[in-house]
């Protein structure tokens, strides 16, 4: 008699728990909504703001983009 041992095991999701580090993204300056991105460099510009350490960010809200 051959014991058919099927491995159960539940794999749990153990996701890291990144608690208490939430990303600090600037307002948007054209509506204050606080859901911004960081945004692609778009051109030139943007690589030249870059220097400036000026980021590019897209507004979720109203889609504007910014530098900050
Ligand atoms: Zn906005």
């Amino acid at each position: 008699m051959s014991a058919g041992a099927a491995p159960a095991q539940d794999q749990h999701g153990a996701a890291a728990q990144n608690q208490g580090k939430k990303a600090t993204n600037p307002l948007c300056p054209y509506c204050g909504c606080e859901e911004t991105h960081r945004s692609h460099r778009a051109g030139p510009i943007d690589y030249f703001l870059r220097w400036l350490s000026l980021l590019p960010y897209r507004c979720a809200d109203c889609e504007r983009r910014f530098h900050h």
